[in-house]
């Protein structure tokens, strides 16, 4: 079993082991005592792991209750996390209570956020059971929902006792989410080096932790460090939110990503021949390098992006920080998307 410690203000270990699912309540009960627990996973998630991993808790001695959504991004809402609350309170959770987080990044933003706000902070864990959780979202304590005025707008940091990640899970993927999730390992890899894409499922996740863990432990609240992270997400959001969300968050990270290594080169702020090299990696993985979206729309997009200060804005290139204005961002989309 690998085991990767995240020494933020509240510590947690990350275990990485194919097969770990079976076992997660004794490991959970490894720190903390038997109490009530109410996992939270969507449908789809429940049907293919939801009784096992409730059997697994139930045997280790805490007392389950079940809370399920409808999967997708919709969910992430005001909505269904009150219903998550209320459904804590009707099963007798107290403040000793567990949260379990089963699935991918919105049961782990959702349920993350139900802990952090039920009785004023709870005990929860994560169970990334996607590519994309178990590389990113499971580790550094970010939970949110969606608002109407924007994604991730009502949220709070709240770190989690344990996260179990078990790579098994991922065979179950759709192949298009099991893709977007790679584009995150292919960012770790540009940003650090290595090709951790090449590695073994548990090794990928855990070359991925770690690089996490150590962003989040220099910079527990955003900050310059953890925008490193932001490597393919200034294009790849507007390319988001141009398509109105139907180019997939991961897809469109491939799609920002190939676009700063072109437009990097292209100005000569990147070594030749690099962003084909990117090209093939991510196209190897099944993942796009372009978009049909009109360059204008995603210039549009990307000047409402949330990071963008007054002065401008900082992009990534690489491993790279830089600060540029608006316009010569409008440009580098120009470049790297024509
Ligand atoms: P998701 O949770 O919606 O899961 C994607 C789909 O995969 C869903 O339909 C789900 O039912 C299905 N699924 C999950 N596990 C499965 C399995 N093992 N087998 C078969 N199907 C399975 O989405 P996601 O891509 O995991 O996460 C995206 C979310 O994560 C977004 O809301 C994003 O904002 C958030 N996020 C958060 C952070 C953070 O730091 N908190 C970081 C990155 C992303
Ligand atoms: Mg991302």
């Amino acid at each position: 079993m690998i085991k990767i410690h995240v020494g933020t203000d509240r510590e947690y270990d990350i275990l990485i082991e194919k097969g770990l699912l079976k076992d997660c309540g004794a490991l959970t009960a490894a720190v903390k005592a038997p109490c009530r627990a109410m996992l939270c996973c969507d449908e789809t998630v429940a049907s293919l792991y939801g009784e096992p991993v409730r059997a697994s808790y139930e045997e280790a001695g805490y007392q389950t209750a079940l809370f399920t959504f409808a999967p997708g991004e919709r969910s992430k809402n005001m909505g269904t996390l009150t219903r998550l609350l209320e459904a804590m309170g009707a099963a007798e959770l107290d403040r000793g209570g567990l949260l379990v987080a089963l699935g991918g990044g919105v049961a782990g933003d959702l349920g993350g956020l139900a802990a952090a706000l039920y009785r004023r902070g709870i005990d929860y864990l994560q169970i990334p059971t996607t590519v994309l959780a178990g590389v990113d979202s499971s580790v550094g304590g970010k939970t949110a929902v969606d608002l109407a005025c924007g994604k991730n707008m009502a949220g709070a940091f709240w770190q989690p006792i344990l996260v179990l990640c078990d790579p098994e899970t991922f065979e179950t993927l759709p192949p298009e989410t099991y893709a977007g999730g790679m584009a995150e390992v292919v960012k770790y890899g540009m940003i650090f080096g290595g090709r951790p894409w090449e590695l073994p499922p548990a090794e990928m996740v855990a070359a991925c932790c770690r690089h996490k863990r150590d962003v989040v432990e220099a910079d527990e609240k955003e900050g310059s460090r953890r925008m490193l992270l932001n490597f393919g997400h200034t294009i790849g959001h507007a390319v988001e939110l141009a398509s109105d969300y139907t180019v997939p968050h991961g897809q469109a990270v491939a799609i920002g990503m190939a676009a700063m290594a072109r437009a990097a080169e292209g100005q000569g702020l990147a070594p030749a021949g690099s962003a084909r090299e990117l090209e093939a990696v991510l196209t190897g993985l099944g993942l796009p390098i372009a978009t049909g979206i009109p360059t204008d729309a995603v210039k549009a997009a990307a000047r409402a992006d949330k990071k963008r200060g007054a002065a401008g804005i900082t992009i990534v290139i690489y491993d790279r920080l830089m600060k540029i204005t608006m316009e010569q961002l409008d440009q580098m989309i120009e470049e790297g998307l024509a």
